[in-house]
């Protein structure tokens, strides 16, 4: 035995001991496309700004500051600094083994859902918020509505020393009560909104009338919309997404994905992934649009049933009447059901660059349930839409895939789906 051992130990003696170094951490990158970069509010025929004169100075400014500070390298520095120890950044990219044998093809998932606050939100909120606070803001005020925006807003508020004001449609604060709560604690002031069917749209209206009376504060949009320049910071913001995600697939895969995929609600954690990949024309581009039940006036499904007309601020896609009227649209998830969507991915659209799908509430569930239990991932019901876009598209495929997984599940174990 004990010559057994030192034979061994003089192995390892002679085999001179190599200094290993563990390369553990991937370089952020978010510097955004330079593309991105030169749009100025139009993607293609949609986009813009569509607002009332005094709104339309104000976006003005904030334009301007924002193409001047994101040139500084020490805007940029910041901002990656604290998405490196406050949210935990970069996401792991994790091949998903069990989900790739079951499914027939490569699948990586994109973790967003292991950020602080259990979301992609927080890198769009903590980037704005940076900015409104080297633009000498006092007050940062949001609109919600399953709060998981208005949680991310108040965590980076607290976290960078501003007030904020939430503004929430006071039938999703009785059916949210724990994000409201949660925003309290986090020192937000969270105002019912009382108008309308009290959800998210009129949730938007209110704070929107509310910039106008107080100019000095700053609205911070949460998804991919709005007039510009939101779409572009919003988009800027969450290009970190891909730019890690690109980098980490070559460095484990040596060769770039054959399709990515990404829930859509208003846009943002997709562009947020796609971005980086606009420009290799053979990696396909699919969107899971909440498809509810998947007809006209039942779903959230905005590029598959909507048509372009002038809403909150931008032209682009949104859900309508007869009349060109928008309507509610309808998902079980709380954040895709958004009847008007992006003007970058309305422009994707129509230029077959990506292809947008609806998938349906039971497609949903089904996929949270699965990934659940293959893989001990529980992803939001959001995210669940673009896992159930995968195993549609990706059967027996032999592809590499990457599905950004947007956020985690917790707050949808409750529904007992
Ligand atoms: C808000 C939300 C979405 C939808 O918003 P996008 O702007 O389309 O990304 C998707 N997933 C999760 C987890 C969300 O919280």
């Amino acid at each position: 035995m004990t010559f057994f051992i030192t034979i061994i130990y003089k192995q390892i003696k002679n085999d001179k001991m190599k200094n290993v170094t563990f390369n553990t951490e991937t370089a952020i990158e978010v510097a955004p496309l330079q593309k991105m970069l030169n749009y100025n509010g139009n993607y293609g025929k949609f986009g813009g700004a569509f607002v009332p004169d005094v709104l339309a100075a104000q976006l003005q400014k904030l334009s301007d500051f924002f193409d001047e500070i994101t040139k500084t390298e020490a805007f940029k520095t910041e901002y990656v600094q604290i998405l490196k120890d406050f949210v935990g950044r970069p996401s792991s990219l994790y091949l998903a083994k069990n989900l790739s044998n079951y499914i027939g093809s490569k699948i990586y998932l994109k973790r967003e859902d292991l950020n602080h606050t259990g979301s992609h939100k927080i890198n769009n909120a903590i980037g704005q918020i940076l900015l409104a606070k080297k633009m000498g803001v006092k007050e940062i005020i949001a609109e919600t509505g399953a709060g998981q925006h208005g949680v991310a807003t108040a965590t980076a508020c607290a976290f960078l020393g501003l007030p904020c004001k939430i503004f929430m449609g006071a039938v999703d604060m009785e059916r949210q009560a724990l994000n409201v709560r949660r925003m309290q604690l986090l020192g937000a002031e969270v105002i019912a909104c009382t108008s309308g069917n009290q959800t998210l749209k009129d949730a938007v209206d209110t704070a929107l009338g509310y910039y106008i009376e107080n100019p000095e504060s700053y609205y911070l949009l949460g998804s991919q919309v709005g007039p510009h320049p939101y779409p572009k910071m919003v988009g800027y913001f969450q290009s970190i997404i891909g730019n890690e995600a690109r980098q980490q697939i070559l460095q484990k895969e040596g060769k770039l994905p054959d399709s990515i995929i990404a829930c859509v609600g208003g846009g943002s954690n997709a562009i947020g992934l796609f971005c980086a990949f606009l420009d290799d024309k053979e990696v396909k581009i699919y969107g899971a649009e909440g498809g509810g039940k998947d007809i006209k006036n039942n779903t959230a499904a905005t590029l598959n049933y909507g048509k372009p007309i002038i809403f909150q601020g931008t032209y682009s896609y949104c859900l309508t009447d007869d009349d060109n009227n928008p309507i509610a649209s309808k998902s079980i998830a709380a954040g895709l059901d958004y009847p008007g969507i992006s003007p970058q991915h309305a422009y994707l659209k129509d230029t077959n660059r990506a292809t947008y799908f609806s998938v349906t509430d039971n497609q949903a569930i089904e996929a949270y349930q699965l990934l659940s239990r293959l893989e001990g991932i529980t992803p939001a019901i959001e995210s669940s839409h673009a896992v159930a876009l995968a195993l549609k598209l990706m059967k027996n495929k032999n592809q590499l895939v990457i599905i950004n997984l947007s956020g985690r599940g917790d707050k949808d174990v409750e529904r007992n789906m």
